[in-house]
């Protein structure tokens, strides 16, 4: 940057060291360079420069933030000048002074970083007032009520804000004002209330900080910028950064917009609204929005009275309606995008203070999308690359059954869509050790929501308040979630004094289960019945669009033939993993499973595995039937044979339990005897029961023995780390009779479809291999089998052969296994457990929040696709994979294969698919997309 960039400071001498352009005016600042000017910023700049009416004012940049820091806190040497001079110019355009005490000029101060991070940093409005100047305000303005009410905010969020006083200090002072003067709302407060408060507040001031409020406007703003810049590190926006991965690299710093006040609570034709250019709910093409009379700034976003909906505006300030709907042509058209703009009426004249990229739920954002590339302002690629692909979770939430009858007990506003049930929690911090250490599902339930809650949001299912509309705090931070809200229920009443609410005769406390409705705003007491969504017009849109560009194929992850039917309704172009061994886990195999893993001898097992084979046998022909032939990956078994084991201490249990009854059973044994020596005649009497007690003591040791044979050969299978112990291959090769019953079990399934005339595609797939030698023996295994079916079916069933890629030394031998193998499959769970050496549990119980929090770990390697390390190791086994099998095809079947980042990085790397859970998949096809796009463009994609 020069100051040649900068018009309005003219050139000084070469010999003096020059600072940097701390701050641009509106009118000049580069629009497109959010991460210099932030996002609002940016966005005030552009609308100056396209001609909105936008109050003078100027933007100080991210770089004087970090400058601040770097400096130990201090305001970057020039700064101060630079931010006289920029005043005299917003002075000389609003023709008024600042401090000038007959017309002053107050002006707001707003944080605003690159990314848009709602509430969590701080704003200070109305600054500039001191004893004399609210003096000028009144004269200016002809309004002392609107004097003194401007007077008081500024001096509470001065407090807050700057000098850091617990804000519900100034709130209960004017709550307790209120109650004397019997008043609902603040505007029945009058011109000398307001003034009596304005004591009050600077009295508070002054018993909290030792002095009183700066009276010099430039002190009360350097002041005021400081503590912007500052709560770039308060707790709630790095909380913020931290749970959306806001990283320096997207966002570094807050830019500070000083501009000047125009007010929205003076007189009768001013008034204050937030509004999206379209329903960010639902993508309907409408102004949408709420304003509120005589207000200001953060009186709507806060909920403090609810506001009424813009399209009323059209009766009371025509005008000016039609105004905004001109002024949301202009925007659109110029940002091709939605946008979520705040504005202030000033006596009838319309001021634009804000416009961002409207944050929508993927609902709202498919239907925009389609809507904006018919209306031709944007291309499908950018229809595609405009979505979080991510978000489309959002709509497998649950919707309320549509035949539920259950009549709900109060209707609020529907704020974000789908519906949640959950434990009533009050209060943020219990929501998050409710929902973090205990499990529960939460809906917090509060008056109105406040940035610091937060962490709240988070941790629920849904959110639910009695005030505020439809662009509240909860309402604008649960729809960025996607999470259900439900805002304005009026008819709740809290009582925050024994954290209890009522509605009607109803009371609810904590822990009592609601459900909500955040698309028609109904709340139930208890749990209501609710349906799987079902994929929307546009939604299908979009991910027709999405195929046409993507070249990733997308599979799934499923083990039933009613999830591959699922699967295939999402989307799915075949299985990319059937994990056999989930097969046993229905109530009549897992017996037999057991059995099957405790046997013997080789003849034993044989034998129950001729029991599982028909059953294997039909899972696999129900599978490949519904997937019409389409690949079918069948991963021969691969069991942590510890968790179908019966349970050590269960067995230890039953035979405690048995030896005191042996005990208890000898003694009753010896009952005959005893009684014989006390008297001969009665032995008669015992002989039946002694045969009873007989085969009773012969059915306890026989049962005794059996447990105690369990038990030994529980001991003997026991490993000390299963994960990585007797499974996959290894198994396979320790027990053939296992491998070769399923690919019995496989063949024959095939063979007798193809009989059908229905085609099958198999895919045989060996886990956890290490050595070629492994993957040698087992082909060699299926050859045989394939023999046997061949000639007892009469049939050639076609199939591949591939292994999976989950140990390191695989990926290492990459060359060699792709000598046999047609197909690779990254199992990238096993495969991050092994590059880390982490054991998944351990590591998510125990250390690595830590990690991610220290950021020594950025991600959850086990969710996002650790790129420099697994990453690293894939893209050679591609490499030297394909060196020996040009034709080689590789896909992924760990849990990364659904998540954005993770697939970008498989498609620049080359992989063919990428397999998925059936929940997951309009996400792969979406993201797949959007990789192709970002690579056609000349993003390189994600690489190592
Ligand atoms: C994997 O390791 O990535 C995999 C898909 O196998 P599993 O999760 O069954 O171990
Ligand atoms: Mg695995």
């Amino acid at each position: 940057m020069t100051t040649q960039n900068n018009p309005s400071y003219a050139a000084e001498p070469k010999s003096i060291k020059i600072p940097p352009v701390y701050l641009y005016l509106f009118s000049e600042g580069d629009g497109k360079n959010k991460k210099l000017l932030g996002g609002k910023g940016a966005g005030l700049c552009e609308m100056t420069q396209i001609g909105l009416p936008v109050p003078p004012g100027f933007v100080i940049t991210t770089q004087a933030c970090l400058e601040y820091f770097d400096g130990g806190f201090k305001l970057p040497e020039g700064l101060r000048d630079q931010v006289r001079q920029a005043m005299s110019q917003v002075e000389k355009s609003m023709s008024l002074g600042f401090g000038d005490s007959e017309k002053p000029l107050l002006v707001s101060i707003r944080s605003g970083a690159a990314i848009s991070m709602p509430g969590m940093m701080d704003t200070v409005l109305n600054l500039g007032l001191n004893d004399e100047t609210v003096r000028g305000l009144i004269k200016r303005s002809g309004d002392d009520r609107f004097g003194w009410d401007s007077y008081r905010r500024f001096i509470s969020l001065f407090g807050e804000i700057v000098l850091k006083i617990n804000s519900d200090l100034f709130s209960n002072a004017m709550e307790a004002l209120k109650k004397e003067r019997n008043a609902t709302y603040d505007t029945t407060l009058s011109s000398f209330d307001l003034q009596g408060l304005v004591e009050t507040f600077k009295r508070i001031i002054e018993d909290n900080v030792g002095k009183p409020i700066p009276n010099d406007p430039y002190e009360q703003l350097f002041m005021a910028i400081e503590a912007v810049f500052a709560s770039w590190n308060g707790k709630r926006a790095v909380d913020y950064r931290r749970e959306f991965k806001i990283i320096p690299e997207i966002a570094n710093g807050t830019a500070v917009n000083v501009q000047a006040m125009v007010f929205g609570n003076v007189g009768e034709h001013s008034a204050t609204g937030v509004i999206f250019t379209r329903n960010p709910s639902t993508g309907e093409n409408v102004l949408f929005g709420d304003y509120l009379e005589r207000a200001q700034g953060e009186d709507i976003v806060a909920g403090i009275r609810t506001p009424k909906p813009i399209f009323e505006m059209k009766q009371v300030m025509p005008e000016v309606h039609r105004e905004l709907l001109k002024v949301r042509e202009t925007l659109e058209t110029h940002f091709r995008e939605i946008q979520d703009v705040e504005f202030t009426v000033e006596n009838g004249k319309l001021f634009m203070l804000q416009t961002r990229s409207a944050k929508m739920n993927i609902a709202a954002g498919m239907k925009t999308s389609v809507d904006l590339v018919n209306e031709g302002l944007i291309t499908k690629e950018q229809a595609l690359t405009r979505l979080d692909a991510a978000q489309l979770t959002q709509l497998m939430y649950s919707q309320i059954d549509p035949e539920n009858k259950t009549q709900p007990v109060t209707v609020g506003l529907g704020v974000s869509p789908g519906a949640a049930s959950g434990e009533v929690v009050f209060d943020a911090d219990e929501a998050e050790r409710q929902s973090k250490t205990h499990g529960k599902k939460i809906i917090l339930l509060r008056e109105q929501t406040k940035p610091e809650d937060i962490h709240g949001f988070f941790a629920a299912q849904g959110i639910l308040t009695t005030v505020g509309g439809k662009t509240s705090h909860a309402a604008v931070v649960a729809r960025g979630m996607g999470k259900p809200c439900v805002t304005g229920a009026g008819d709740i009443k809290i009582n925050a004094v024994d954290e209890s609410a009522t509605i009607g005769d109803h009371k609810i406390i904590q822990g009592d289960v609601i459900t909500i409705d955040g698309t028609s705003g109904k709340v139930w007491l208890g749990e209501v019945s609710m349906v799987e969504p079902e994929f929307s017009k546009d939604m299908n849109t979009i991910l027709n669009w999405a195929d046409k560009f993507r070249r990733l194929g997308v599979r799934t992850n499923v083990d039933t033939p009613s999830d591959a039917a699922k699967a295939l309704r999402f989307g799915a172009e075949g299985i990319g993993l059937c994990r056999t061994e989930r097969m046993f886990n229905a109530a009549d195999r897992i017996g037999i499973f057991q059995e099957m893993i405790l046997a013997d001898s080789p003849e034993d097992r044989a034998a129950t595995l001729r029991r599982l084979e028909p059953l294997q046998k039909e899972d696999f022909k129900a599978m490949l039937r519904v997937m019409q032939g389409f690949p079918v990956t069948i991963r021969l078994l691969d069991p942590p044979l510890h968790e179908f084991l019966p349970s050590e201490e269960e067995i230890q249990r039953q035979i405690d339990m048995l030896q005191k009854s042996k005990v208890a059973l000898d003694n009753v044994c010896r009952l005959p005897k005893i009684l014989r020596t006390l008297d001969p005649q009665l032995e008669p009497l015992l002989t039946g029961d002694q045969q009873m007690l007989n085969s009773l003591a012969r059915l306890q040791k026989s049962e005794l023995d059996k447990k105690l044979e369990t038990l030994q050969k529980i001991r003997v299978l026991k490993e000390v780390n299963p994960m990585l112990g007797h499974r996959g291959v290894r198994l396979g090769i320790t027990y053939p009779e296992i491998y070769e019953t399923q690919v019995e079990a496989i063949l024959e399934a095939a063979a007798e479809l193809i009989k059908e005339s229905v085609a099958v595609k198999v895919e045989i797939m060996v886990p956890n291999v290490c050595t070629a030698e492994e993957l040698k023996r087992v082909e060699e295994l299926i050859k045989r089998v394939e023999q046997q079916v061949t000639e007892k079916t009469g049939v050639i069933v076609p199939y591949k052969f591939g292994s999976m890629i989950e140990v390191v030394r695989a990926c290492m031998r990459a060359g060699k296994l792709a000598e046999m193998a047609e197909f690779f499959s990254f199992g990238t769970n096993d495969l991050t457990q092994a590059t880390f050496s982490f054991s998944r549990e351990d590591a998510e119980n125990k250390f690595l929040p830590l990690y991610n929090q220290l950021k020594i770990l950025q991600d959850n390697p086990f969710e996002i696709l650790d790129v420099k390390g697994v990453g690293r190791l894939m893209s050679i086994t591609v490499e030297w994979g394909r060196r020996s099998r040009p034709d080689l095809e590789i896909g992924i079947c760990g849990e990364q294969g659904g998540e954005p980042s993770s697939i970008e990085f498989c498609h620049a790397i080359g992989l063919d698919y990428v397999s998925c859970s059936p929940y997951r998949i309009s996400i792969a096809r979406l993201a797949a997309a959007q990789a192709a796009i970002k690579e056609k463009k000349g993003g390189h994609g994600k690489t190592v």
